[in-house]
This record gives C-alpha cells, sequence and structure tokens, in this order.
C-alpha cells in the first residue's frame, strides 16, 4: 500500500472509535437498527455545517433527511469520508455517490421549522433534486410556500404558491401526534410540536417496525407559565422509552450554561436539557428507564469568537450534571452513527 494510502488510513482511524477505514463509524450499538449520517450539525456563522441529519434503517435504501440546514455540501463531505458506502444505489449515470443517495434514498424531508439555518440546503440543492415530499406542521409548509419558495426568495418549488408552479416538492401537513406513513417506503413519522422563539417548531418520531429515532429541531425549555410542548412530547414516547424501542433522540444544545436567561434566543442549554431529561425519566416512571439512552446533541453555536471550544465545554458541562446515565454523544459533521 502507497505511503499516502497509510496515512489516510491512519488518520481516518484517529478520527473514529470503531469500523474500518473504507465506512468509518463514529458509533456503533451492537444490534444497530438505523444509521443516522450527520451531514450539518451546528447553528451559526458556518454556513456549510448547519442542522441535517439522513436516517435510514439498516438493510433498506429508504431514508429520510430531518431538516436541511447543509445539504449538498454535506452530502458531498459525507461522500468523501466514504460515509454514504452503505447506502445501496443503483448507479445509472455519470451522477456522484452522493446525488444518487440524495435522488434514489432519499424519500421524504422532514422540516422542523423554516429558519434558515434548517432550509437553506434544501432551497440550494433544489434544482438537481428529485421530487420529494416535504412532511411539516402545516404552520412551517405555509412559511415555505409564501416565503421562500414562493417565486421571489426561489423558485416555486412546490406544490402551493403562485403559478408557474414547479412542483416538485409536495407539501405534507402533519397533524400533531398523528402518525404518517411516507411515500415509498415502511417509514412512519409523526410529529409534535415545540416552543421556539416567536415559531413553532416540531419533533419528529421515525418508526420502522416499531423501532425509532426522535429528532427534535429546534426548542426552548418548557416554561411554568407556558405550553409543555416537551413534557407532552416525553409523555407520547414514554411507552417506546420503556420497551427500549427509542434508539436515539437527536436534539440540540445551543450556548453553555454561562449564556443568560434572556439571551436563549429560544434554545437549550445543558442544564436546560439535563431539567428535561430527568422529567422524561419520571413521565417513564423512573429514572432507570433513561438510564444508557443515546442523546445525539446538535446544533451548538458557532461564532466569530476565539473563545475556547463551545462543543467540549457543552458536552463537559452536560457530563457535570449527568447524574441520570444519559449516552450523549456530540454530533460531528459527516460521522455515521449505528444505532
Ligand atoms: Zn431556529
Amino acid at each position: 500500500m502507497p505511503l499516502h494510502h497509510l496515512k489516510t488510513l491512519r488518520d481516518r482511524l484517529k478520527k473514529t472509535q470503531t469500523g474500518t477505514a473504507e465506512t468509518p463509524v463514529t458509533f456503533a450499538d451492537s444490534h444497530p437498527v438505523f444509521e443516522i449520517v450527520a451531514l450539518g450539525v451546528r447553528s451559526g456563522v458556518a454556513d456549510g455545517n448547519l442542522s441535517s441529519y439522513l436516517v435510514r434503517p439498516l438493510g433498506t435504501r429508504e431514508s429520510v433527511i430531518c431538516d436541511a440546514g447543509t445539504l449538498g455540501h454535506g452530502l458531498k463531505k459525507a461522500e468523501a469520508r466514504g460515509v454514504l458506502d452503505d447506502i445501496p444505489i443503483m448507479p445509472d449515470s455519470s451522477l456522484s455517490r452522493a446525488g444518487h443517495v440524495l435522488k434514489q434514498s432519499v424519500r421524504a424531508y422532514l422540516i422542523s421549522h423554516a429558519h434558515l439555518d434548517h432550509v437553506a440546503g434544501l432551497v440550494l440543492s433544489s434544482p438537481e433534486d428529485t421530487p420529494k415530499p416535504i412532511h411539516a406542521l402545516p404552520q412551517t409548509n405555509a412559511i415555505l410556500s409564501e416565503n421562500l419558495f414562493n417565486g421571489r426568495v426561489w423558485g416555486v418549488m412546490g406544490d402551493k404558491g403562485p403559478e408557474p408552479r414547479i412542483s416538485k416538492y409536495s407539501y405534507r401537513d402533519m397533524e400533531p401526534g398523528q402518525s404518517q406513513t411516507i411515500e415509498n417506503s415502511k417509514l412512519d413519522v409523526t410529529a409534535w410540536p415545540l416552543s421556539h422563539a416567536s415559531t413553532t417548531s416540531t419533533a419528529f418520531l421515525i418508526q420502522h417496525h416499531g423501532q425509532a429515532i426522535l429528532y427534535l429541531g429546534d426548542t426552548q425549555a418548557d416554561q411554568p407559565d407556558g405550553p409543555q410542548n416537551l413534557l407532552d412530547l416525553w409523555k407520547a414516547v414514554s411507552p417506546l422509552v420503556q420497551k427500549d424501542k427509542l434508539r436515539t433522540i437527536i436534539m440540540g444544545v445551543t450556548y453553555p450554561d454561562g449564556q443568560p436567561d434572556d439571551a436563549l434566543c429560544g434554545q437549550l442549554r445543558p442544564k436546560d436539557l439535563l431539567k428535561s431529561l430527568r422529567d422524561l425519566g419520571h413521565v417513564c416512571g423512573g429514572r432507570h428507564h433513561i438510564r444508557g439512552l443515546r442523546v445525539l446533541i446538535s446544533h451548538v453555536k458557532e461564532t466569530f469568537h476565539d473563545n475556547g471550544n463551545p462543543v467540549q465545554q457543552i458536552y463537559r458541562e452536560l457530563q457535570d450534571g449527568n447524574d441520570i446515565g444519559i449516552h450523549f454523544m456530540m454530533a460531528e459533521q459527516s460521522a455515521r452513527y449505528l444505532v
């Protein structure tokens, strides 16, 4: 093997905890059911690394994309690192593997809310995309059709909005708590509203043969005098947690604990997440139900400040307060998680 190949191999192995050099895996359960590919994981000024996760039941080619802050760039980076290699594709053109995955494997977009750091990649990749449904709460789909794919900011890519319509995307309005089957797949998805500053965000439960992944878009902590959206969500998913069917939760922790209460912009700090997860343990009937539960942390704010490493700081703060045995993982762009 040439030396530069050996070096690449060594670098790849160094970067991963498990897995082979060909398809690096950042985390692998001994009996994984789902694959999660992190296409983008941050919030803030780095426009090439914003919230987007591909979720696929292993053994299938049916995937969904949860939010699409960074889509095309995230797929290309994932391809370069080899983490798309296990997704079955049928090569039928000169398309890259990233292009094949987008066109052949992705069955739908689940969009939590229309903030640009969750939809910018969807907009930019849309001219190259194949027709797909967008599953979202009605208020999110309305914002996408009226304020984004409206013929002024971008073409009318959806099946609502002013003529002429390109109608590549079909808006599928979701009713909170009611599951929908994603077309051309055996995946079911259920949505619940989340409170997020002045807008409504969404949690999506993705289910396949009774096993589940829960993805949360941006959310703030429940306030004593406001809606109890997180608590209601925990109540809805608690039977899955009790039966050990919730494989992983993906959710955001945007700021370290030092961020003041009045500067959270509808986001969570480590202490807010830990408090909410203790509520989950409570509604499940005891903390033993959430011991070992995997929570993949997304959406850490990136700024132009050069003051330490917020990802490490948030991880440390989560671990320091982790008296409930949660298995926290900090999402890394182009990482692959088998859960
Ligand atoms: Zn947001």
